[in-house]
């Protein structure tokens, strides 16, 4: 019996197990409990929090049945749920969730048996944003990152072999900095400038005859990121010391020879930096 809402469920067309979130932003697919003793078809549905439920009932003894409310033995209704908020998931996937193709038929009952046996206990797919794969990371306790993977433009990693710290990076040419794939992370000052922030690598790498750092300048009239980098010195007020993450293109040389520059698109939220102080 289940006493909140039903959370995760499988997607057949996927082969995956997704959160009810997942399944609201991609209703064109078809979802299962994922218990082998029902397999009913379920669909996803948001009213204040996203879950899922099972127009044609789950089969009795389901671990994810609805509790029924004690009637007189009448007429028994489900019992009010309670309306849980999930804390959030542990991202599998650095977004955008990739859109896939839903297969055309539905499976018959020994095939959700197999796909139910081959996702038993595995967690659900989840696309992150940046930032939400970093905080997953932060909060993770470092044993457990080598356990939890993640998955970068279909490349699969864990938590551990996803992120690169840039101290380890020695004096190999900038070209080689693994950030088109993994997410590079190293220690970084940031500057409030007049018509700009500055985000500045404290490691320094090989330009011509010199050494530079890695830069990334935000203009103040660049919205979203402004708005990102203004509300994190309010909230970090006299923090001089931060770690930035970065996934994106690698950092070109800038005209003045003086600096390494990230021009990707700093706005997008899945492949743009996130700064956190130390
Ligand atoms: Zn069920």
């Amino acid at each position: 019996m289940r006493t909140h809402l039903m959370a995760e469920a499988m997607c057949w067309d996927l082969s995956l197990n997704v959160t009810a979130d997942y399944a609201c932003a991609n209703t064109e697919f078809s979802y299962f409990c994922s218990h082998s003793v029902c397999l009913q078809e379920v669909r996803p549905k948001k009213i204040v929090n996203a879950h899922f439920f099972a127009p044609g009932m789950h089969v009795p003894g389901c671990p994810n049945e609805p509790e029924k409310s004690d009637g007189d033995g009448t007429a028994q209704k489900p019992a009010k749920r309670v309306s849980i908020v999930a804390p959030p998931a542990v991202p599998t996937e650095l977004g955008p969730a990739k859109s896939r193709k839903g297969k055309v038929r539905k499976p018959t009952k020994v095939e959700l048996l197999a796909l139910s046996d081959a996702l038993e206990g595995k967690p659900p797919c989840c696309a992150g944003t940046l930032i939400e794969v970093v905080n997953a990371w932060r909060a993770m306790p470092k044993d457990r990152r080598p356990e939890k993977q993640l998955s970068i433009n279909d490349e699969k990693f864990t938590y551990e072999s996803a992120f690169y710290c840039i101290s380890e990076f020695g004096e190999s040419p900038i070209e080689q900095l693994p950030c088109t794939t993994r997410v590079i992370h190293g220690a970084a000052r940031v500057e409030d400038a007049e018509n700009c922030y500055w985000i500045r690598s404290v490691k320094t790498f090989p330009a011509d005859n010199c050494k530079v750092n890695l830069i990334i300048r935000v203009p103040k009239d660049n919205g979203i990121t402004a708005k990102y980098m203004k509300d994190l010195l309010a909230i970090y007020q006299g923090a001089t010391s931060f770690t930035l993450f970065y996934f994106g293109d690698v950092p070109k040389l800038s005209a003045s020879g003086k600096s390494y520059g990230i021009s990707k698109d700093i706005s997008n939220d899945y492949e743009r930096f996130v700064v956190v102080p130390d």
